[in-house]
């Protein structure tokens, strides 16, 4: 019996390539991936939804194929294009979770914003090199604003730039994964925030607490302007 549940995945990278297959295996009704690249061998060691044949094709289109593999009766739609402020809300509007694997800061702050504002629980990860995080906002609790604030004026470190360990992508992936189960099954993980670090082999769970300063949950962000995702967009 597949559930109500629908899933948007924003990226269909490396921390998504687990969270594609694991939700396949779930009782999931339906997903919908959102990318806009083509597979690049240089991502292959960390897209683990991807094989060599894959090179050159579009990820959406490999990315569905590989979910349908593991469950045929999947419904599944995809997006060719970037997660963008023009669509994220009627976009989240169909679905029930977003789970988002983008590689930019900037994307992550609009799907953050964006959740917020439609009210769907939020499941997000970032990882560089050796570590990493992964959160889980749902309504009325603790948002990514509440950790982050703000999308730094400086440009930092992507993970396409920094480089990333394909472990350590999966393992947050995982996470992200077991996130959704938990919110198929109707629980509320709320302000949950892992943190993992394959070198020191540490594995933390801390709790974020609601910023009474947080301009998302004060109700400050009640549109998705441009200008505010453009600060650290790594494109
Ligand atoms: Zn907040």
């Amino acid at each position: 019996m597949s559930s109500h549940h629908r899933a948007l995945v924003v990226g269909a990278g490396g921390l998504s390539s687990p969270v594609l297959r694991l939700l396949a295996k779930s009782r999931i009704g339906h997903v919908t991936i959102v990318d806009d690249d083509l597979v690049d061998e240089s991502n292959l060691h960390r897209q683990t939804l991807y094989t060599d044949a894959d090179i050159g094709r579009s990820k959406i289109e490999r990315a569905k194929a590989a979910v349908l593999a593991i469950r045929p009766a999947l419904s599944v739609d995809t997006v060719e294009g970037r997660f963008v402020p023009d669509t994220a809300l009627s976009l989240l509007s169909e679905h029930t979770m977003v789970l988002e694997g983008a590689d930019n800061l900037a994307t992550k702050f609009l799907v953050a914003d964006a959740a917020h504002i439609a009210r769907v629980p939020a499941v997000q990860a970032g990882a560089v090199r050796w570590a990493g995080w992964a959160f889980c906002a749902v309504p009325g609790a603790a948002c990514l604003r509440c950790l982050f604030e703000d999308i730094p004026s400086d440009r930092i470190e992507t993970c396409a730039e920094a480089g990333v360990v394909g472990p350590v992508v999966g393992a947050l992936g995982a996470l992200q994964a077991a996130f959704a189960f938990r919110l198929l099954e109707g629980e509320c993980p709320q302000g949950e925030l892992w943190h993992y670090d394959a070198l020191r082999g540490a594995l933390r769970k801390t709790w974020v607490r609601r910023r009474s300063d947080c301009p998302l949950c004060n109700g400050e962000i009640q549109d998705l302007r441009v200008e505010r995702y453009t600060a650290a967009c790594a494109a």
